[in-house]
């Protein structure tokens, strides 16, 4: 017999058997459907944060969970030893749904950077005639790309990085949004890509100059270095648009795209490039278990098509603009900025009375509203995209009520 488990007891088991990695606020979700949570004692909340922009597509959709369901109790893994009647097709839709002519695939945002940096070391080598182990490639201060040894080589966060030493070689750091330190950095003939995140979410919502991305596309372009952008929180409608390099009209030469690619239901990732960079790559040089299994293609191809069915970026371009209009109107001098592009918005928090973005937070979440801080000061709001227009104005109100509280 098990008792009815509450939030208390659930935290409690997280924090006595779960290693202490995350600082998650005391809330114990059981429960989600489109742009709403519920937590284990049935209050319900809106989730302004989606898993990180997993959840573009909402919670539990129903099309999506569909696919996983069926494709579940069919054939769940091969492995890659074996071709399996659903990758090839998921390949076809993926890349021609992006327009690329190859797609490599992987299960996490982390292991697509990962593979993103191999094939750009290796188009270096074989493709552009860099010398051996000389390639570099460029990066951005306060970059976000996930957590192993190589991506945190290239952090400037000292949480993420400091502590995890000896490092991997190999990357030179340039500020965001510096075009100037770009042209620089690639003055050395040994670079080989430059890779940039269209808006930098972890870093709070960064959004760089207009122009800035197509600028510095074009700069890599006259020397011959790969523009890799990192859309794994950024893409799949999140910005307004399928991709945000889109709202500068940029095509990235590599694109990394993870988390709502499944709608937050399984773990799927993706590289797309064009075949002179991605047969760069032979059999045994890259791959992964699960990357590519049945279950994650059938589930990518469904919630890509609830992208274009149910026109998540025109809605998240829409209800964007409302979002940062009515958090401008809130009288609270707490709010010292509003930032974003479509539904990846956030708000800078000016402490008052001792008083920060996380106690913002814990009351927004005691009214039900879920975000979380990120760098102390900075709340990013990122709902759903399926999100109605109703249901955020309900959402706006709840906000203001908790920043209002501390007036
Ligand atoms: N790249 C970006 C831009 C991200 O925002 C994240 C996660 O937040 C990652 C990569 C890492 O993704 P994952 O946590 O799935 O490894």
């Amino acid at each position: 017999m098990t008792d009815k488990l509450t939030s208390k007891v659930a935290m409690e088991l997280e924090n006595k058997y779960g290693a202490h990695n995350y600082h998650p606020l005391p809330v114990v979700l059981s429960k989600g459907k489109g742009a709403r949570v519920w937590d284990v004692e049935g209050k319900e909340y809106f989730d302004f944060l989606s898993a990180y922009s997993a959840v573009n597509q909402g919670h539990c959709h129903p099309k999506i969970v569909g696919a996983l369901v069926d494709q579940a109790q069919t054939l769940t893994l091969t492995s890659r030893a074996f071709y399996s009647d659903a990758l090839g097709g998921y390949e076809k839709y993926i890349t021609e749904y992006f327009g690329y002519d190859k797609v490599l695939p992987m299960n996490t945002g982390a292991e697509a950077d990962e593979t993103a940096l191999k094939l750009c070391r290796k188009w270096a080598y074989d493709k552009k005639g860099i010398e051996a182990n000389k390639a570099k490639i460029i990066v951005c201060a306060d970059n976000f790309h996930g957590r192993t040894i190589t991506i945190i080589s290239m952090s400037t966060d000292p949480d993420a990085r400091g502590g995890f030493g000896p490092y991997t070689p190999g990357f030179i750091t340039i500020p965001y949004n510096d075009l100037p330190a770009l042209e620089k950095a690639l003055e050395d003939p040994d670079i080989a890509g430059f890779l940039v995140e269209p808006i930098q979410g972890e870093a709070g919502v960064m959004v760089p100059d207009e122009g800035y991305l197509k600028k510095a596309y074009n700069m890599c372009k006259a020397k011959n270095v790969l523009f890799i952008a990192d859309e794994v929180q950024t893409g799949i409608a999140r910005t307004g648009k399928l991709l945000a390099c889109e709202h500068e009209g940029v095509r990235p030469d590599i694109l990394i795209l993870g988390k709502a690619i499944s709608g937050g239901v399984y773990p799927v990732s993706a590289v797309l490039a064009d075949d002179d960079i991605m047969l760069t790559i032979k059999p045994g040089q890259h791959g992964s278990t699960f990357g590519g299994n049945p279950v994650a293609a059938k589930v990518a191809v469904a919630a890509l098509e609830v992208v274009k069915e149910e026109k998540l970026a025109e809605r998240a371009e829409r209800l964007g603009k409302i979002f940062r209009e009515e958090m401008k109107k809130i009288d609270s001098d707490m709010i010292e900025l509003v930032r974003g592009k479509g539904l990846l918005n956030a708000v800078v928090i000016r402490p008052k009375n001792g008083k920060t973005a996380m106690d913002v937070c814990l009351k927004m979440a005691e009214n039900g509203v879920l975000a979380k801080p990120t760098h102390d000061h900075i709340i990013r709001f990122a709902p759903p995209l399926v999100i109605s227009e109703e249901e955020l104005m309900e959402a706006v109100e709840l906000i203001k009520k908790s920043i209002l509280a501390f007036s």
